[in-house]
């Protein structure tokens, strides 16, 4: 049920800009950070430190944007999926209040890395558009509008007419949307944040996994099979795709899946029947579904859940119903490209922000938003191992806590969600 399958099958890794070039680790190095994991939060870390003058490496153990941060949706949405006033109760008035205006500001943080690298990743600034597919999923969407509204965010409701002008759907009674967000080219997006700390003056070494972490006389020896790095500091950025190198945080996350499709470039005369304007939209349902275009009018499917191996009917028939009850007049479509990644949650549904000892530092669970979020939590990093104090992160520093009943959340999401498939089967 948990693996990480093939980032190489997937639509973005077929259209990506190009990644530097990179080795892997082949003898010793001593730097001041060391950074494991090349995703949004690693590359982010990097390119922030490698501004200061500050000398990093970076180990992944496979490619750069091999985790989520090559294969997710791309929508840069602001905050997290939680509603703000829930985040609030849940950490508090201080931290929560801190943590949704920095998280609200996230799409801004990306927007000036892609305008000030240069990063070309087909961004589309059009607001991203969240649907609501029944009166309750409407009325849950309006509240949580209402409450980013109390802070100053420009997000808007629509009425059933708009949605189904703006979607080429009528199956959605209303929804809202969100001017602060847009969307982007994923994988091109982690590869640039790369190419930016490379020319800044990070390393980076793929196909490199960290096997150990080992205190040695206030440094720490980052062990590989091909090398080893010394280092003051060490941030770790392994999020939803951690194994067993600290103890424990593997087994913070619950891990969940979430799959997408693409399909062949629509001719243009479907094309502007459907997202006729270029929103991507994710709707209300438990196992949400989100659609949007790629650069060349791809129209790009996708939901939760794992899918089964191999050709599995519900794997298979999955798409091709989906869209048919979506958008019927679309007609049949050939699906060129079908992959999948898996998504970090807590139990609580908030990141969490660890240092499990001095000179270690992590974020993760990022619970299905980590564009911004990731951009942001590296820049964090960043600055927390160039001496910032914890105490700036719109976040406590906890204890590294395995989630409770992790088995039973997973079967239980993955129950609900393949439950849910097989039921969209037969709409
Ligand atoms: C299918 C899907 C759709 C999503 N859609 C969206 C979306 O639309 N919008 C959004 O904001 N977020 C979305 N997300 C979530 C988002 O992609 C993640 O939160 C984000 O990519 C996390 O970035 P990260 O850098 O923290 O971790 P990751 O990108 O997961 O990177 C972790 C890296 O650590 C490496 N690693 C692990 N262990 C080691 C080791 N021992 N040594 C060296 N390297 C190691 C891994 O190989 C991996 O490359 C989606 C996620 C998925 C899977």
């Amino acid at each position: 049920m948990f693996s990480h399958p093939r980032m190489h099958d997937s639509l973005w890794y077929a259209s990506a800009a190009p990644a530097p070039k990179t080795v892997p680790l082949d003898g010793d190095r001593a730097v001041d950070v060391a950074i494991i994991g090349a995703g949004f939060t690693g590359c982010s870390a990097a390119l922030h430190l490698a501004e200061k003058g500050v000398k990093t490496i970076v180990l992944e153990a496979q490619d750069i944007g091999f985790g989520g941060s090559g294969r997710n949706a791309g929508l840069v949405n602001a905050g997290l999926w939680l509603d703000p006033d829930d985040v609030v109760k849940t950490i508090g008035p201080d931290y929560g209040e801190r943590l949704m205006t920095e998280l609200g500001k996230g799409p801004s943080l990306v927007s000036e890395m892609i305008a000030k690298h240069g990063i070309q990743c087909d961004d589309v600034r059009k607001g991203v558009i969240k649907a609501g597919h029944s009166p309750s999923g409407q009325a849950h969407l309006e509240e949580h509008a209402r409450q980013w509204q109390r802070r100053g965010a420009n997000i808007e409701v629509i009425d059933r007419k708009r949605i189904a002008e703006m979607s080429g759907s009528e199956h959605y009674v209303g929804g809202i949307i969100d001017h602060r967000s847009y969307y982007i080219q994923p994988l091109s997006y982690a590869r640039g944040l790369a190419t930016a700390a490379v020319k800044a003056g990070a390393a980076i070494h793929e196909r490199t996994p960290v096997t150990k972490l080992e205190a040695m006389g206030g440094k720490w020896k980052v062990k590989t099979a091909t090398g080893t790095v010394t280092a003051d500091k060490v941030i770790v950025a392994t999020n939803a795709y951690s194994d067993d190198l600290w103890p424990g945080m593997k087994q913070e996350i619950i891990p969940v899946g979430c799959y997408m499709y693409a399909t062949e470039p629509l001719g243009e005369n479907v094309r502007k029947t459907i997202l006729p304007a270029l929103h991507p939209i994710y709707d209300t349902q438990p196992a949400m579904v989100f659609t949007r275009y790629d650069r060349d009018h791809r129209l790009v499917l996708g939901s939760l859940g794992y899918l089964p191996p191999g050709d599995a009917a519900a794997a298979r028939h999955w798409p091709h119903r989906t869209l048919r009850y979506l958008f019927p007049h679309l007609g049949e479509q050939k699906m060129s490209f079908k992959w999948a990644g898996t998504l970090g949650f807590t139990s609580d549904a908030i990141p969490r922000f660890h240092e499990p000892a001095p000179g270690i530092s992590m974020t993760l669970g990022y619970n299905g938003r980590g564009i911004a979020p990731g951009t942001y939590w590296g820049q964090m990093l960043a600055k927390r191992a160039m001496g910032m104090a914890a105490s700036e992160f719109p976040l406590p520093v906890t204890p590294i806590k395995p989630a409770r009943m992790r088995s039973l959340w997973m079967f239980f999401y993955e129950s609900a969600f393949s439950a849910y498939r097989l039921k969209s089967l037969f709409k």
